[in-house]
This record gives structure tokens, sequence and C-alpha cells, in this order.
């Protein structure tokens, strides 16, 4: 299961798109636009039919504008996606619009909120981004307990918050990727003390590449992710949890499905 993925810009990296998934996966791509909501589903059309790929559109914090709205909600009402996002806020501070200042929280704030209405509005999951705004989910946990589902995506944050929202919203999923194998302890954790029945698994691809673990600053093994690096996100944490990897797969496949089924 890749629960989180950019498949138009994967497509940038690899020449054969077909030839980085695990045949019999299930994914779930994301894209910020209509024009790349189009170009994934196109490229969706051409895989092998053993793939399934389901699309989300959502407003990126990153790229804080309304442009989209109009076409998101068109979508969401069309029921031509299976989920809002990824969507949140970013703080991370590395760009003026990334700075936590009361303007950019604000703005923040008003495109988020646009999107867990259209979400609750049409009972669709949604794809959270998160960075350095965990305080803020909190703010909105409870409406968004109300939707049928609502994915963390590479979450990174301690387990003491990741347990406390799970039970402020039981439908929430916390999904790891490469990140996981590059020594990040917090999300070590997290994987060992939330419960199966919350967790996924994810590429982000193309944008976390892997690393050879575990030591810190290994060596940069690729360019970009792929949705087949989630079979070494899985087999760490099968072996975080002191599980089989077959029986983690199998928990993780039934996750997704509840959520993105055909
Ligand atoms: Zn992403």
């Amino acid at each position: 299961m890749d629960a989180h993925l950019h498949i138009d810009q994967l497509s940038q990296q690899v020449a054969d798109l077909s030839s980085c998934f695990v045949p019999g996966s299930s994914c779930l791509a994301s894209s910020h636009s209509q024009k790349t909501l189009d170009t994934s589903r196109a490229l969706c059309a051409k895989l092998p039919s053993s793939i399934k790929i389901f699309l989300s559109l959502g407003l990126h914090p990153q790229l804080p504008v309304f442009d989209e709205a109009e076409a998101l909600a068109d979508a969401a009402a069309a029921g031509s996606i299976s989920a809002i996002g990824e969507c949140g806020f970013d703080f991370f501070g590395d760009t003026p619009l990334r700075t936590r200042t009361p303007q950019n929280e604000r703005l923040q704030r008003t495109i988020f909120e646009y999107q867990v209405n259209l979400a609750l509005r049409h009972n669709l999951p949604m794809v959270l981004h998160l960075r350095k705004a965990t305080d803020l989910i909190f703010e909105y946990i409870n409406a968004m307990a109300q939707l049928p589902g609502l994915i963390f995506h590479g979450w990174t944050g301690p387990p003491n918050e990741a347990i406390s929202l799970l039970k402020r919203c039981p439908r929430a999923l916390f999904s790891f990727g490469t990140g996981l194998l590059n020594g990040n302890k917090k999300s070590q954790e997290c994987v060992r003390q939330l419960p199966a029945s919350a967790l996924l698994t994810e590429s982000d691809a193309p944008f976390q590449p892997p690393r050879e673990r575990p030591e810190p600053g290994a060596r940069v093994i690729r360019e970009w992710s792929q949705p087949d690096d989630v079979a070494a996100v899985l087999r760490f944490m099968a072996e975080l949890r002191g599980c089989q990897e077959s029986e983690l797969a199998a928990i993780i496949r039934s996750n997704f499905e509840q959520l993105f089924k055909d």
C-alpha cells in the first residue's frame, strides 16, 4: 500500500512507471491542481490493472492560494476524487510563506477550513501535510473525527501526540515512509506504540529519496523515492514491532481498503 505519492511528478523521474510499483498494490496519488489531477489520471490509465490507484486533490499549504478551490469543490461534488489533500499547515520556516506569522496562519487556516468543510459535506477522507503545526490540528480534530478517515502523511510527531489525536479521532491513520529508514527516532517510537489498525505506509514519491539506514548522514542511493520503496518501510516496521511482515502487510492493506476500494 502506498498511501501517498505524486504520480505526475514521479513520471518526470521514471520513464517506465509500471516498473516501480509492486504488482497488486494500491496507492493514493495526490495532486494540487486540476492540471496535475488530469495528468495523474491519464498516467494511471496506462498502468497494468493489477495496480490500483486512487486520486486525491488538495490545496497544498506550501502554495496557499485559492486558484484551484473551485476545481476542488467540483471534483469533490462530482465524486471524481477519493480524498481531499494533501492539505494542512506548513510552518517549517524555510521560506517567508512558511514562517508562522499571524498573517500566514490566517491564510493557511482559511484554506484548510475550506477543505475540511468540503470533506465533511462530501464525506471524503483527508490527507494531511503538517510541519511544525500539530497544535493547530488539535483545534480541528473533533470536526475531522466525523470524516470517514484522516491520513497523517509522513507523520514525524511524537507518539504521545499521535495517540492523543487517535483518541479524539479513532479513524486517524498515521502514514510512514522512507523517513522512517533514515533514523527518525520519534517515528520509530510511533510505529512501535500505535495500534497496527492506525498504521499506513507511503513513498511520498518522488520527494523522499531513501538512504541506507541506520547511520545518520548515510549515502543517498537514489535522487527520488518510488512506490516500491514501501517494501523496505514495511519490513522495518515489522522489525520495530517484532511481528511478521506478512501479518502487518495484511493489516495495513485492510486499513487502506477500509477507505479506498473499488
Ligand atoms: Zn506529498
